[in-house]
């Protein structure tokens, strides 16, 4: 960021983000707003598909369907004035946060949405804990400001003790809940006032020449006018002016108010993500970084999905582009095989339908349909050996044992397992000793997801029992002492899909012993995956 050299304008005009909330605090509403402003649907109602399902059209999955949650991640691109987006969507359901620290890794910011009646809630905390480990940018939306929402500096405060960082108002809310007028934007001065009769229509925006400017009047009644330029006072005396470097280095969020059911506050946060959100970043990779005007094509799988289309059995790893100008049909290097690869049929996820991608640059996101080659980790380069680093894998909290319900199928369970460990939505461990596989999630209901995925995906039923196990680590260290540990150890010892050594237990003091009495091996809870 500090001495760099100016990004080629097709690099610089990209925003790659994510949103961060706690569910219901309007993420989807937000987010067909931004496709509505960004020209990428028709309608608002398009993204949360026809009738009483909430979902949004990159949830496919039936159990998505059924419960209302997004259990895959997918990109979207759309263009607002100048700027390309490419918003990653983040799995909102708290069960899913290895995906969602993953996807994190693909996005340069996040967009914060909280509720304005609710303040920081819970989910919101930990994502934004995730986003403060890499320093991302954040940028609050503070949503449905036409209910009855918290005192505007009860709001701000919260948020600079709740998570530590400073908040600058962008624009300052008039009224609240049925009297809510509009915001006062503080950025450019300019009044703007909510239309209620039309909800997908853009609000109306008036230029002021400062608080005091008589116009305001013609707007605005006498007491909430009162109130508000005592308030702006106030919030210019005791809240931190924007400082756009803070920003950019995550200490500082600015915050829009707004009301994205009635579209109103999105623009004005679109143009602030435009304005102060990250050109592309520079990508920690070994054994050297990446930037993102470097002239080859370098990018890295943050994520997989397999069966996105049951036609067609296939898998798309999406790939964050790190650096250069990408088009279709180039050959890439798969660097952990060391084999080459034509992308050919690679795609952009325009709104709601795939579309083939002929180019792409720098912070773009593009699928890359393929039959398993392509894993989570994975760099793609012109050639160069590179390995993006930092994506890492947890172990998982919680482990059942995973049989077929007809014994004669668990070759297929093999298969369906496997295939979901690659894709990242499980660890499966086979066990040195005895039979079936033991599956580890973060969170309890990635089980009936994956029971159910099983089901319609490879006609297969599937059990999953508790396991006598509770703790899986990962085992490093001098590989002597590891084999003879293992070797002695048998019944807690499985390999993972990558066919590493993992040991198993059902006690923390276990892996405390196992520590301190064999000091040349390492139990972690986390891998890299590379
Ligand atoms: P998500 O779970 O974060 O994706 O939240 P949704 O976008 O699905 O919104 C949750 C609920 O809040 C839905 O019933 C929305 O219609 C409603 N909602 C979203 N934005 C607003 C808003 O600005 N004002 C009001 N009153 N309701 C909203």
């Amino acid at each position: 960021m500090d001495n760099r050299p100016a990004l080629p304008p097709e690099i610089a005009r990209r925003r790659t983000f994510a949103i961060i909330s706690h569910p219901d605090a309007g993420k989807t509403t937000l987010t067909e707003k931004f496709l509505l402003f960004g020209g990428a649907i028709q309608m608002a109602g398009q993204v949360r598909a026809k009738g009483e399902a909430r979902r949004t059209r990159s949830d496919f999955m039936q159990m998505e369907k059924d419960r209302g949650i997004s259990v895959s991640a997918s990109a979207m691109s759309f263009d607002f004035k100048n700027f390309r987006f490419n918003l990653v969507d983040t799995p909102g359901h708290s069960d899913f946060s290895e995906d969602t620290y993953r996807t994190l890794t693909a996005v340069d910011a996040a967009v914060m949405v909280i509720d304005g009646a609710k303040g920081v809630e819970s989910q919101t905390r930990k994502l934004f804990e995730v986003c403060r480990l890499r320093d991302l940018p954040i940028l609050t939306f503070c949503n449905k400001m036409d209910r009855e929402s918290r005192d505007t500096f009860e709001i701000i405060d919260e948020i600079q003790e709740n998570l530590a960082i400073d908040v600058t108002p962008a624009s300052w809310p008039i009224g609240v809940g049925r009297d809510f007028l509009g915001c006062y934007d503080l950025l450019r001065d300019r009044l703007e006032l909510i239309d209620r009769a039309d909800r997908n229509r853009v609000a109306e925006s008036i230029a002021i020449d400062g608080l005091d400017d008589p116009k305001m009047a013609d707007h605005v009644p006498a007491h909430l006018l009162e109130k508000l330029r005592e308030e702006v006072e106030m919030a210019r005396e005791l809240l931190p002016a924007l400082d756009p470097q803070a920003v950019l280095e995550g200490h500082m969020t600015p915050i829009w108010f707004g009301s994205a059911i009635n579209s109103f506050g999105v623009r004005e946060l679109m143009e602030g993500i435009g304005t102060y959100g990250p050109e592309p970043q520079v990508q920690k990779a070994q054994p050297r970084e990446i930037a993102p005007e470097e002239g080859k094509v370098t990018g890295f799988v943050f994520k997989v999905q397999a069966n996105m289309d049951p036609k067609h059995r296939d898998r798309v790893a999406f790939v964050r582009l790190a650096s250069g100008h990408f088009e279709r049909g180039m050959k890439l290097t798969h660097v952990r095989s060391k084999k080459t690869m034509a992308i050919t049929n690679p795609v952009l996820f325009l709104a709601s339908d795939r579309e083939l991608a002929e180019e792409a640059w720098a912070g773009d996101i593009i699928g890359i349909p393929n039959h398993g080659q392509l894993r989570i980790g994975d760099t793609l380069t012109e050639g160069e050996m590179l390995r993006v680093a930092g994506i890492p894998s947890f172990a998982p909290e919680l482990l059942q044992t995973c049989r077929a319900g007809d014994p004669m199928k668990a070759k297929h369970l093999d298969k369906a397992l496997s295939q979901f460990a690659e894709e990242g939505a499980a660890k499966v461990f086979k066990p040195t000793f005895g039979s079936g596989f033991i599956v580890g999630v973060v969170g309890a209901l990635q089980f009936e997801v994956l029971a159910s995925r099983i089901e319609m995906e490879y006609g297969l039923p599937v059990r999953f029992e508790p396991s006598q196990f509770t703790s899986a680590r990962w085992m490093a260290g001098d590989k002597a002492a590891v084999e003879a540990f293992a070797a002695k150890n048998k019944q807690h010892l499985a390999t993972d899909n990558d066919g590493d050594l993992v040991y198993l237990t059902r006690m923390q003091w276990d892996i405390d012993r196992v520590e301190r009495d064999h000091p040349e091996i390492r139990l972690t809870a986390t891998k890299e995956m590379m």
